[in-house]
């Protein structure tokens, strides 16, 4: 039986928390999920952020509509309509399925997310949540509902990206995600009807999804099948930019995904100095042929999957 990929999971996990997730509370569920995944546990989220209707629908399930009772909040009154809670689960070793076991995996899951500053539902005494965590900065959820929102703390340490060797301007980054990767989200999310993706939340943080509508506007770009997978005929499509012969569009594209990846550049589709030596520091760090120039070669570097 194969392994579920640590990226299906990252993947899967992303889609279900939606929009509109606190920046770090996501990228610490995302960190639970790399961490425990190297210690053979997989991880997968099933709910992030929930509407005050989806909480209102959920709250009646149990009371006026069918099923047995699962939450005693409210719409407003769960701290996952703030984006402040996510609950778990455990796949099996290929993925296909949920256990819902709490075992020694499912708490040294739990153990991992509380070391990331999560509280955890299995730890309540009158209503144990054991696939809940959240972080709430100590708010209430009646001050949440007022309107204020806590300010936590990144403990994942991956916030930060790598310095580029090569220029940039130097932007620093932000709490829970950087500014130029948000620039790349927002450049993205223009293309997201043409390269049919979902619109990505501009939160900064370059997760699978981010790496997924890049690639889905690479192959836009290529007028090859738009299907998010990398493969040959999407490599054949690609051409190559280089200081002396680039496109706009394929250059902020390349530009684009060297800021998810973790360089300072600016998305201003000029193929320049930085953008060459980003592209070189990017070769070299990959083990390909270090020429400066962004082609086939490259982009199946950008989004191959291991
Ligand atoms: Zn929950």
């Amino acid at each position: 039986m194969a392994r579920v990929s640590l990226d299906t999971l990252l993947r899967r996990s992303e889609r279900n928390m939606g929009n509109g997730m606190n920046p770090i509370v996501k990228q610490s569920a995302l960190e639970v999920i790399r961490r425990a995944y190297k210690e053979g546990i997989h991880v997968q989220i099933s709910q992030g952020m929930r509407t005050y209707a989806e909480q209102n629908r959920l709250y009646a399930q149990g009371r006026t509509a069918p099923g047995s009772i699962v939450t005693n909040a409210r719409g407003g009154q769960s701290n996952h309509n703030f984006g402040l809670a996510v609950d778990f689960f455990l796949t099996t070793w290929d993925g296909t399925k949920a256990t819902w076991t709490v075992n020694d995996n499912w708490r040294r899951a739990a153990a991992i997310a509380k070391s990331l500053g999560f509280e955890w539902g299995g730890d309540w005494r009158s209503f144990k949540d054991y696939p809940h965590l959240e972080m709430t900065g100590g708010l209430s959820t009646a001050q949440l509902r007022a309107g204020s929102r806590p300010s936590l703390t990144d403990r994942t340490g991956t916030a930060t990206p790598s310095p580029s060797s090569n220029g940039g301007n130097g932007s620093s980054p932000a709490p829970g995600g950087t500014e130029l990767v948000k620039t790349a989200q927002r450049w993205a999310n223009q293309y997201k009807e043409e390269a049919s993706f979902r619109e990505l939340d501009v939160d900064g943080l370059n997760g699978p999804l981010t790496m997924d509508a890049l690639l889905r506007i690479c192959q836009l770009f290529g007028k090859t099948a738009i299907d998010g997978i990398w493969g040959p005929r999407t490599k054949a499509s690609v051409p190559e930019q280089s200081i002396t012969d680039h496109q706009p569009g394929w250059t902020r594209l390349i530009q684009a995904t060297l800021v998810c990846l973790g360089y300072n550049l600016n998305i201003d589709g000029i193929y320049g100095t930085n953008t060459r030596g980003a592209i070189s520091a990017y070769q070299r760090s990959q083990g390909i042929g270090v020429d400066g120039i962004a082609g086939p070669e490259t982009f199946e570097e950008f989004f191959k999957t291991a």
